[in-house]
């Protein structure tokens, strides 16, 4: 750690993108670009100009081949298959015939024409409407620099000497993967996000990471030391002595923690008495599938899938939302995934620039879409097409009334009689859910029950909605209590009006991925928990422990006190009587 003068703490948040706890000095990796300045050349020099620019191909191509193999080696082919695709460019005897010509034609020197060549490839991959494409040019970036550097033979430097958490404005693949043969304890870089490569990668790898910190590698300075937390996405650069210790001892739990928990992951989520309730997860992005399977969730229950509207602001054609939908349905197949449809407005992503005074109470989720009918459509006929293995169900954000319900579901309706016209195959008794997440829905949750196969109950808006307490404002975080015994007795009312219709009800807000709330969950006759991948076999473990007579015997004693400060102590007595390996601190208790 670092000695001498000491320096202020600096908290920071990035995005958890492999989870793991590191703690230890920083190793600041700067990658310059390789310059490509323009060069006239003689005539005469041209033929040794070409050598040059195949010899340093060939030479990416033997690097490349390398880190492939030792990639396959360490994760396993099909994580490695980002090089191969690497590899396949350089070979491509189309792109090497036209850097020649151009060498040959315009008598410019091999840098300049290699960069200008394939930056006009990345800037037409990066002009296209698609995240994947996005990543592609990142990766054709990186290529396009590896020949440079193997022309005017600069290296990276990749080594290192004592372990280290590496520092980055951004992280190639190749980088990921070269850092990971040094003591690199953990990735930190200014971008990147959950679906990058370098997160993809260091999943794979086990190396913690946290990436999308902003601005991390203009804000540490040589010999400065940082925590990286994995699993929470902050980053502390030059913590104090009390936060170190507070993290070394997080990070032995999760350790013993994690090795205590993967026995659970194969087992069913099942209380002492046999009640089995259903451990789903909550996806927002592709590359989480592979962790939730890891994991031993029983499907999707909630996909977000507005995260297809992140990389930009443009609703994906229903071809594009069919692929990936089937994709998901495949994956988790025989299990089911429940597709949320477009949930835009309020705090997330706006559907246009409007102007709204209050958002959260205005055009957003369902809303939107029952006046914007032909974008619901393609949706639910995306939706529809992916169902035919008959393991999708599709459920609507934001219900207020049961028209909207009813109104919804007629869109359904069109949307098979389109598909049926066409001969196109679905599964015509596709589930149909709702989120209650609004006050007036879970009030009326038994009419809306009766038009319906399920609800999900989404605590982080209901609560928001139920408290008047804005989910995203800091100044009123206090007030934003789940536990508050309105949240509740709210549960309880939804639940019981779902059942009384013999329908089942499930949860996807963060709650059902809370600990603490576990055993009551089970004791209100939840059926269904929907909760992010890394507290899967945490919560199975809690549901295995218990009987349901038993949380039914709890559920029964909280609904019977007043304050959330009562709820939340009374529960976490609970879980402390009977777990010291369950982090309640993972769920800011
Ligand atoms: C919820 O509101 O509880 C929920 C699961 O949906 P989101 O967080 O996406 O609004
Ligand atoms: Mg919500």
């Amino acid at each position: 750690m670092t000695e001498g003068k000491i320096k202020s703490e600096i908290i920071m948040r990035g995005i958890p993108a492999a989870p793991g706890i590191a703690i230890g000095n920083i190793y600041l990796y700067t990658r310059d670009v390789p310059s490509a300045i323009e060069r006239a050349l003689n005539p005469g020099d041209v033929d040794s100009e070409i050598e040059r620019l195949k010899k340093a191909i060939a030479k990416s191509e033997k690097e490349l081949t390398k880190i492939l193999s030792f990639a396959q080696a360490k994760i396993g082919e099909s994580k490695s298959k980002i090089f191969e695709a690497q590899i396949m460019i350089l070979r491509d005897q189309f792109l090497i015939d036209s850097l020649v010509k151009r060498i040959r034609s315009e008598l410019r020197n091999a840098e300049f024409i290699v960069n200008n060549e394939i930056s006009k490839y990345e800037k037409m991959m990066l002009m296209a409407q698609d995240d994947y494409m996005h990543e592609r040019a990142h990766d054709v970036d990186d290529l396009k620099n590896r020949i440079i550097r193997n022309m005017q033979s600069t290296k990276l430097v990749s080594k290192f000497e004592s372990a280290a958490i590496l520092v980055s404005h951004n992280l190639t693949p190749a980088d990921t993967m070269i850092f990971s043969r040094n003591a690199v304890l953990g990735y930190a870089t200014d971008k990147g996000g959950i679906t990058s490569h370098a997160a993809i990668l260091s999943r794979a790898l086990k190396i913690p990471a946290v990436l999308g910190l902003g601005d991390i590698s203009r804000r540490i300075s040589p010999g400065d030391s940082i925590i990286l937390d994995g699993y929470s996405g902050n980053v502390i650069i030059n913590p104090s002595s009390e936060q170190i210790l507070k993290y070394q001892i997080k990070k032995e739990r999760y350790t013993k923690f994690e090795s205590n928990l993967a026995k659970f992951k194969s087992l069913p989520a099942k209380t002492l008495d046999g009640r089995k309730v259903e451990l789903a997860t909550n996806i927002e992005f592709e590359e989480e599938l592979e962790y939730m399977l890891l994991q031993g969730g029983d499907g999707i229950g909630l996909y977000r899938s507005e995260s297809l509207l992140f990389a930009n602001d443009q609703i994906p054609s229903e071809e594009k939302q069919y692929k990936k939908y089937k994709l998901f349905a495949d994956r988790v197949f025989p299990n089911r995934v429940i597709i949320r449809t477009f949930d835009i407005g309020g705090d997330k992503i706006a559907p246009q620039t409007i102007e709204e005074a209050n958002p959260f109470l205005g055009w957003r989720g369902i809303r939107i879409f029952l006046d914007r009918p032909e974008i619901l459509l393609e949706q639910l006929r995306a939706i529809l097409r992916a169902s035919s293995r008959k393991n999708i169900a599709v459920m609507f954000p934001m219900v207020t009334t049961v028209e909207e319900v009813i109104k919804a579901k007629e869109y359904i309706e069109i949307a098979k009689a389109e598909l049926r016209s066409k001969k196109i195959k679905f599964d015509p008794n596709i589930q149909v859910g709702v989120m209650i997440e609004v006050p007036s829905a879970a009030v009326t949750a038994d009419t809306i029950a009766k038009e319906v196969d399920f609800l999900s109950i989404g605590t982080n808006d209901l609560t928001q909605y139920l408290l008047a307490v804005d989910r995203g404002n800091d100044i009123i975080s206090d007030l934003y209590q789940e536990f508050h015994p309105s949240v509740i007795h709210t549960i309880r009312h939804i639940i019981k009006a779902g059942h009384k219709e013999k329908k089942w009800v499930g949860m996807c807000g963060e709650l059902a991925g809370n600990p603490l709330a576990t055993v009551l969950l089970i004791g209100l006759g939840l059926d269904e928990f929907s909760v992010v991948p890394s507290v899967l076999p945490e919560i199975k473990k809690i549901i295995r422990s218990v009987s349901y007579s038993q949380a039914q015997r709890l559920a029964s004693e909280v609904l019977r006190l007043r304050t959330t400060e009562e709820v939340r102590s009374y529960l976490r007595h609970y879980i402390e009587k009977r777990f010291t390996d369950i982090l309640l601190e993972n769920n800011n208790e």
